[in-house]
């Protein structure tokens, strides 16, 4: 039992957030527990990534081949076993993300490791490892003790700052066995990417995110024109994406986007469980419900309760006499 294990995850020959994230808590525990931190990266063509990864970890184990170029989990699971039974990790890394829960159930289970699945905080706590998962999208956090000295953990994006390091990890590059490169089930047939809008509403310090009691697209413009007085960034929840009024990436919550920006104003939403755990670690959340009892005051910092309709362009004004008095 020697290491911390990450496994990198990439899209198209590019380190995905989620992977600095994962290795920033790697690193932070592995220097209570006097670990060292191995990092895992499949694809192909991999030098800069593998580069990159160096700085972040002791060992960077690059595995490079066509077949590895997109994710195929029978592949990468075949590949990642080989690896971490050479290296027997304590502890696993792996995103929670549509890539690693593909992969983890099978991974773990071939492993022989105890698997917990959507953490989002991991301590040690009198030398034993603690995690805080989600369960039920968010509605209730359970904290498992690990009984075992080692495990696979599934991390939720967004949950843990990623850490600028400068380590010179060695680079151990490793060929896919042969015997893993044919006999698979699935191949792999295209890639097609998501539309987006360009905008990252992850990064953003605030956003503006509409509910369903906006009521109808043409009273969104108000809105836009509100983001854009105060520099915030549209989100929204989900009726609004199944209306068709924002893009997918967009929507904040359990099968959306988790957000942590400094403000959130939410205008017209609920509160619903699903919304709320991709948002309640904002540092400071506003609410404007007309109904007093939404569940959204629980988690708000500061409520109105009104129209949001009259109350947006009141807001909006405000701030703009506030900028010219400054
Ligand atoms: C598996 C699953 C995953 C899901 N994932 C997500 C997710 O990722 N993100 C997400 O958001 N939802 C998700 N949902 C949906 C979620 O359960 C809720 O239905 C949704 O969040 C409700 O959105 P809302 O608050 O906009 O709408 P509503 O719940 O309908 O709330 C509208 C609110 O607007 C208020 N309101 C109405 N008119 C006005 C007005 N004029 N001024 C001020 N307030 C007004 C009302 O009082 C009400 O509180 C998911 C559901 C499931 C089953």
């Amino acid at each position: 039992m020697s290491c911390i294990m990450v496994l990198a995850e990439s899209r198209q020959g590019n380190l995905r957030d989620i992977t600095f994230e994962m290795l920033a808590k790697a690193n932070e525990l592995a220097n209570q527990m006097n670990l060292k931190v191995n990092v895992l990266c499949l694809g192909k063509n991999n030098e800069s990534m593998a580069k990159n990864l160096s700085a972040y970890a002791y060992e960077v184990f690059s595995i490079d081949d066509e077949l590895l170029a997109n994710f195929n989990s029978e592949i990468y699971r075949k590949t990642i076993s080989k690896v971490a039974q050479e290296h027997k990790p304590s502890l696993f890394f792996i995103g929670h993300t549509a890539f690693g829960i593909d992969l983890a159930p099978s991974l773990a289970h071939e492993l022989n490791l105890p698997l917990i699945t959507d953490c989002i905080e991991i301590i040690r706590e009198d030398s034993k490892i603690v995690a805080t998962r989600q369960m039920y999208s968010g509605k209730l956090n359970a904290r498992v003790l690990f009984k075992e000295q080692s495990g696979m953990m599934t991390i939720r994006s967004g949950t843990f700052k990623p850490a600028e390091l400068k380590l010179s990890g060695n680079i151990v590059t490793k060929p896919i066995p042969e015997e893993f490169k044919t006999g698979h089930a699935s191949n792999f047939l295209g890639y097609e990417e998501v539309p987006t809008t360009g905008i990252d509403i992850t990064k953003a310090d605030i956003i503006v995110a509409i509910g369903r009691g906006i009521k109808e697209q043409k009273n969104m413009p108000a809105v836009e024109d509100f983001a854009k007085t105060i520099g915030g960034e549209l989100a929204c929840t989900r009726p609004v994406i199944d209306a068709g009024w924002m893009p997918k990436d967009r929507q904040v919550g359990s099968s959306g986007k988790t957000v942590k920006p400094k403000l959130y104003i939410a205008l017209g939403i609920s509160g619903a469980f699903q919304h709320i755990s991709g948002m309640k670690s904002a540092q400071t959340i506003v609410a404007v419900n007309k109904d007093q009892n939404a569940p959204i005051f629980s988690v708000a910092h500061y409520g109105i309760v009104g129209d949001l309709l009259k109350i947006v362009p009141m807001l909006k004004d405000k701030i703009k006499e506030m900028k010219a008095g400054a």
